[in-house]
């Protein structure tokens, strides 16, 4: 074996070691490391012989999450190319958003999101469904695999950028992130860190905490970097499984637990939360699940007492992350968390963080100011943007847009968005704060806290509630509710109720601009 250069082909090639372990559960498929490997090994030949894909060029993956995703992935970044997952929940006008953007040489699609490419004039691979006019079939594509395949020969260094994941678009645009393979190559780092702790924590010592394998349910898009690198290439890293869904659905999440022995679910807050209020929880065998791991939007403390009453023993997690830190920068996990479970934790092992005023000045603990990062896990910057990415990046600090207080014992507290954060007569809500004491109330389902334009206060507090099936309180009791849990001028003015459900990302972020519109008008 001789050590390719590259951290992603490293990784591609280190995972082959774990031969015909089960690395993709999808469905009724079971897909080994080594068939894997020979699988991707040939798309990446492909794509050098047929498209010409050269080191540098951008080969972009609009799909679920498919196994054809990972193999496409693992193909585009072994042959030297950026990989830029698209959103697959795009419409066909941000899809060409997405395909411009990027300069997109390639593009590998499933059949639902093939018919929204074709305009784009782009050489165009299709898998799971039909091919239109002009598209090559995926399978068509790879040929025959051989079982000595293999990688195609290019140079790479850690600092060559390996992918362009697209940011939420929570607060505007979606920025295309630029990330090299150091980022990459750490992204398992960042999370066995917090494994270790919580391992340490428990007494044990990783020769302890062997012989199990770990089978990670993932709940979300692999388009996002929770999926693709704190579920994804964690799972590579550690020769465990990796559960595909064609979508979130609790039933089925609990049906795949119990069938392939999961043991631990990745994804966002909602998916726990949904997990356990599911008709069918309490008749599935989960006694494999060990783990629960969530992030990328504010989890309430709520949701870890509720985890704690219905599934006792196991360990939670609370992961911090932006899609420009490469998933993971801040965790909280096992005694940590239960101790504190109002924060994200501490910085992983490899990650500083400081929380600075307006004018830049580093506060003390205690004192809410923005959050800021630094470590290999930053990415390079944004792809095409340099205004933005000299506004975000600054002296080697992340600016998150996040606002935080760091304790005296190094714990992470978001206090809300930066954008997110109501001013009512110039005192400060944050949203996230009334939010998590709305999930307090028993009847709450599902809770998001907006502003709504006041004449003389400039905002109000308004909330939009679902509650849960069977259940009735009214403005009035919920008030009186919070006034034992928050300061008078948090309390909501203005309630929504409503029996649909809250508009929210795959990323498990309520869009608030929609919501807005929607109760608000305009
Ligand atoms: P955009 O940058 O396009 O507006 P976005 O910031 O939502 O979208 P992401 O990179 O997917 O895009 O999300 C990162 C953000 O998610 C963080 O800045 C933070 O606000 C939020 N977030 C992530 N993890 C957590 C967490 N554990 N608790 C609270 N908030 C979190
Ligand atoms: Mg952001």
């Amino acid at each position: 074996w001789k050590h390719a250069p590259g951290q992603f082909r490293a990784l591609l090639e280190m995972s082959r070691f774990h031969g015909e372990k089960v690395f993709l559960v999808y469905e009724d498929e079971h897909i080994t490391f080594e068939e894997h490997f020979r699988r991707a090994a040939t798309l990446a030949n492909r794509l050098v012989t047929d498209y010409g894909v050269a080191k540098g060029d951008r080969v972009a993956i609009a799909m679920r999450n498919y196994p054809e995703w990972v193999v496409s992935f693992s193909a585009a970044l072994a042959a030297g190319a950026i990989a830029v997952p698209l959103n697959a929940w795009w419409t066909e006008q941000e899809l060409a958003y997405g395909v411009q953007d990027s300069g997109a040489k390639v593009l590998i699609a499933d059949g639902e999101r093939a018919a929204r490419l074709a305009g784009t004039g782009v050489p165009l691979i299709v898998t799971r469904g039909q091919a239109p006019a002009g598209a090559r079939s995926f399978e068509e594509v790879m040929g025959e695999v051989a079982a000595d395949v293999t990688l195609p020969a290019v140079e790479l260094a850690p600092e060559d950028p390996a992918t362009i994941f697209y940011t939420s678009g929570t607060t505007g645009k979606p920025k295309g992130a630029l990330g090299s393979h150091r980022n990459l190559g750490q992204s398992p780092m960042t999370v066995a860190y917090g494994l270790l702790r919580a391992v340490a924590l428990a007494g044990k010592d990783i020769g302890a905490a062997a012989g199990v394998r770990r089978v990670t349910l993932l709940t979300v898009p692999l388009f996002h970097v929770t999926g693709c690198f704190s579920a994804l290439t964690t799972t590579m890293f550690t020769g465990g499984g990796l559960v595909l869904m064609y979508k979130w659905d609790a039933g089925q999440a609990l049906e795949l637990i119990e069938r392939e022995k999961v043991t631990a679910m990745i994804g966002v807050p909602t998916n726990a939360w949904q997990l356990m209020s599911h008709a069918d929880f309490g008749k599935r065998d989960l006694s494999s699940l060990t783990t629960l791991g969530y992030g990328g939007a504010p989890a309430p403390p709520k949701l870890l007492e509720r985890i704690n009453e219905n599934m006792p023993e196991r360990s939670a997690s609370n992961g911090y992350g932006m899609t420009e830190t490469t998933a993971l920068a801040v965790g909280n996990g096992g005694p940590d968390y239960q101790a504190k479970p109002d924060s994200i934790g501490l910085p992983s092992a490899v990650v500083d963080v400081r929380v600075v005023d307006p004018m830049g000045e580093v506060l003390a603990a205690g004192e809410v100011g923005e959050l800021c990062v630094r470590g290999p896990n930053v990415i390079m910057g944004y792809w095409n943007k340099p205004q933005a990415t000299a506004e975000t990046f600054v002296g080697g600090w992340l600016h998150t847009g996040d606002l935080a207080r760091i304790d005296e014992e190094g714990f992470v507290y978001i206090v809300d968005r930066a954008k997110d954060m109501v001013i009512r007569g110039g005192e400060n809500v944050y949203c996230a704060e009334v939010e998590a004491a709305l999930f307090e109330h028993p009847a709450v389902d599902d809770a998001a806290v907006i502003g709504v334009p006041h004449d003389e206060l400039g905002e109000e507090v308004g909330a939009v509630l679902r509650l849960k099936p069977g259940t009735a309180t009214t403005a009035e009791e919920v008030r009186s509710f919070l006034a034992e849990r928050i300061a008078k001028f948090k309390i909501p003015a203005h309630f929504w109720f409503r029996d649909d459900e809250l508009p929210r990302n795959p990323g498990g972020k309520i869009l608030k601009t929609h919501l807005r519109r929607e109760v608000l008008g305009g």
